[in-house]
């Protein structure tokens, strides 16, 4: 299956070598996600950037060498402070795919979150409302990537998940229905994280709007994790009559799984 969701040394916090994917992949074609974060908490408030032109340049000269398998994606880390930065930096620049993350507010990371610092409401709130300022900005996004960053580290029921977030979560479900954004399911929240209720929660509402766009990703920082339980995230899938996925290359197309 082709995972949507992957990171090359292309991106800060990897040391894979993009070629290397083409032993892991399956026949399927390799799209990676590499990381832009202006002023990412988690390197001191440097920017995680791509190297574009190399990047691209390492496209083509894979493309050649392994009949035109690879495609270019970007995961765009998404702060109110950086939108103009990321507007500039994507204006003069293609990606076959463009996933939305929120991973930081400009002064932590989500994963970082210091619990004893922030209410579990307010964190929700602060993150959620994030990711709503991102959808309303006029940055083009494809796909909405691990949703629940935010909550990884926090063990959260359905039944709070469901008090303290679900008007953020309608008003984010009517954004990505109407704008045509694809909804990620990310099994490295889900099995990792264990995050599948969160995920049944979120795509349930997504359904019920009339949502129909699904990705599967691994975000797979190595081989090793190309495509984690796919298998199972499959099932999971069909278990809720999703049956096919939206796949983003050259042209942009469904694939029943
Ligand atoms: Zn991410
Ligand atoms: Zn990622």
């Amino acid at each position: 299956m082709f995972d949507q969701h992957v990171h090359s040394s292309f991106s800060f916090d990897s040391n894979e070598n993009l070629e290397n994917y083409i032993n892991v992949c399956n026949e399927n074609d390799i799209i990676t996600t590499e990381h832009l974060d202006f002023e990412n908490p988690i390197i001191n408030y440097k920017d995680s950037s791509i190297d574009y032109l190399k990047y691209i340049e390492q496209i083509e000269i894979l493309n050649k060498k392994y009949s035109n398998k690879f495609f270019s994606g970007i995961e765009i880390g998404y702060t109110p402070n950086s939108e103009k930065r990321i507007e500039d930096f994507l204006k003069d620049k293609n990606f076959n795919l463009k996933l939305l993350s929120i991973h930081q507010n400009g002064i932590y990371d989500y994963m970082c979150v210091n619990k004893k610092l922030i209410s579990l409401e307010a964190l929700i709130q602060e993150y959620f409302e994030q990711m709503i300022q991102a959808l309303e900005s006029s940055i083009e996004f494809n796909v909405l990537a691990h949703f629940e960053y935010g909550l990884r580290m926090i063990d959260i029921s359905i039944i709070e998940f469901d008090n303290l977030a679900s008007k953020f979560l309608n008003k984010i479900v009517e954004l990505i229905v109407k704008k045509e954004i694809a909804f990620e399911v990310n099994t490295k929240s889900i099995y990792r994280y264990k995050k599948e209720n969160l995920y049944s929660y979120m795509i349930e509402k997504y359904l019920k709007k009339g949502g129909k766009l699904f990705t599967l990703g691994s975000d797979a920082h190595n081989i090793k994790d190309y495509a984690y339980k796919f298998d199972e995230a499959t099932k999971f899938l069909l278990s809720k009559k999703i049956k096919e996925i939206i796949l983003f290359k050259d042209k942009i197309k469904m694939e029943k799984i």
